[in-house]
């Protein structure tokens, strides 16, 4: 039996993943706010909970994947405003790019993406619901999670918030009672088109609200996984606990919570200010293949901070031309009818059971790409590079398509003559000549290897651009 361990942030523990209803998984991750183009940082947390995606899909017969799309928010109202068009037009073109630049990374859709504002009246639904159960207050017309009335806050970021207010003695506002509370709708006073009804006056829901209740209508009260960057562990997935359960105490809402770690930019924190912002559409017009983003993205265990740099571009390009290079040997097997049925190598899978340690994982490809070079056996070699091949389809990266792409045409007669023209040149100890025309074959993507009498043997490589 295939056992899973996954990090539970609840719990602060690594765990085995024990699902509630093994006939059907169901995994939420909270999803973009559609009002500009992904970063590296959006991107990051959709590879990872698309890894995941696809480790659950093959353990459990059914997979329920839900990622939301914000589209009701101040950032979308604003860009509305600054470009005088409707909130609409804002959150549908970037819910569109947003798709192309995942697509790009080669991550699965999801299998459903609710719409905050197709959920409006279920936001409603759980604030009457909290009201009634004096979880919450209305006052100057918007209305307020009240944190001190749910004992259990702060039970995932281990914040002790009532400690906060007393010890820090945050000054209290006009807004709210105290400044832990937040907002669960809003009223507007001003004209736009991202405005709804509602019982306490015509405004729109808070940004927590969205996600508790889009969960709440498709899961209901109790799933298995909750997913995120660990940016949004507090105060965001703090108040979806608190929305849900608070309204309903038997609730358990998610029993396992998975959050990906930062990424930062040559060491930096990634931020406007220090102009080294990177989004998703930036490294497409560089023409860098989502497979390379993706491989240099899971060289790092998913809990560990990214650094996104030069060194781990050239990292992961160094590692995927190995394998590019490996599995050139064995042209036969693109075209192999049962290559997806071979199996996965073992230690890669066993490796992404144990909290999605993708790092090792990728590590253990290489490896196996060594044992090949040293392998005598061509059958055992063909069904190791068969195992390369198909352990990175599985989690996204399709080698093949990398090798047809930087593949480059080859005349064998100008490589037969310039090792012929080499060969002449090192007979005359002219080993300068013999290291430039090696070089020149490098150039043309063909390694050589001398071998013992006295012929040469060569072989094609791919080079990336
Ligand atoms: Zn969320």
């Amino acid at each position: 039996m295939m056992q899973l361990k996954i990090y539970n942030t609840l719990t602060e523990k690594k765990e085995i993943f024990q699902p509630i209803d093994e006939s059907n998984i169901k995994m939420y991750v909270c999803g973009p706010t559609v009002y500009a183009r992904a970063h590296l940082g959006n991107a990051r947390s959709v590879v990872v909970y698309d890894v995941l995606y696809r480790i659950l899909q093959k353990i459990f017969p059914k997979v329920t994947y839900l990622r939301n799309i914000t589209d009701v928010d101040d950032k979308i109202i604003k860009a509305a405003q600054n470009e005088n068009t409707t909130t609409t037009q804002i959150a549908t073109r970037y819910a569109n790019f947003f798709h192309e630049d995942m697509e790009y990374l080669n991550c699965l859709s999801p299998s459903f993406e609710p719409k905050a504002t197709n959920y409006i009246n279920d936001m409603i639904d759980l604030i009457k619901k909290l009201i009634e159960k004096k979880k919450a207050y209305i006052k100057n017309d918007s209305v307020y999670f009240d944190v001190s009335e749910f004992a259990e806050y702060g039970k995932l970021s281990k914040r002790n918030v009532k400690e906060q207010i007393n010890s820090v003695r945050i000054a209290k506002n006009d807004e709210k009672e105290d400044a832990e509370d937040f907002v669960l709708w809003k009223v507007e006073k001003n004209e736009t088109d991202a405005i709804f009804e509602s019982p306490w006056g015509r405004g729109r829901p808070g940004w927590h609200i969205e996600c508790s209740a889009m969960i709440f209508a498709n899961f209901g009260d109790t799933f298995d996984i909750h997913g995120g960057g660990s940016d949004l562990k507090f105060p965001h997935h703090e108040n979806e606990i608190a929305q849900v359960c608070g309204a309903y105490p038997d609730a358990h809402y998610a029993k396992y919570w998975v959050h990906n770690g930062f990424l930062t930019v040559e060491g930096q924190k990634m931020s406007k200010s220090l102009q080294n912002f990177i989004t998703v559409s930036d490294i497409r017009e560089k023409n860098l293949d989502g497979e390379i983003v993706r491989y240099a993205m899971l060289r790092t265990h998913y809990t560990q901070p990214f650094d996104w740099s030069e060194d781990s571009i050239l990292n992961a390009k160094r590692d995927l031309k190995k394998l590019c290079d490996t599995l050139i040997l064995f042209p036969e097997l693109q075209n192999d009818e049962n290559l997806n049925d071979l199996n996965l190598y073992d230690k890669f899978f066993e490796n992404l059971l144990d909290d999605m340690n993708t790092s090792s994982a990728l590590m253990s490809l290489q490896t196996l790409a060594n044992q090949i070079h040293i392998e005598n056996d061509k059958k055992i070699q063909y069904e190791l590079a068969s195992k390369i091949y198909n352990s990175l389809k599985f989690i996204g990266i399709d080698l093949f398509a990398l090798i047809k792409k930087y593949l480059s045409a080859i005349d064998e007669n100008l490589i037969s003559q310039l090792i012929e023209e080499r060969k002449i040149a090192k007979n005359k100890k002219d080993f300068k000549k013999a290291d430039e025309i090696r070089n020149k074959l490098i150039d043309l993507g063909i390694e050589i290897k001398d071998l013992k009498d006295g012929s040469v043997s060569w072989f094609q490589t791919i080079r990336f651009s």
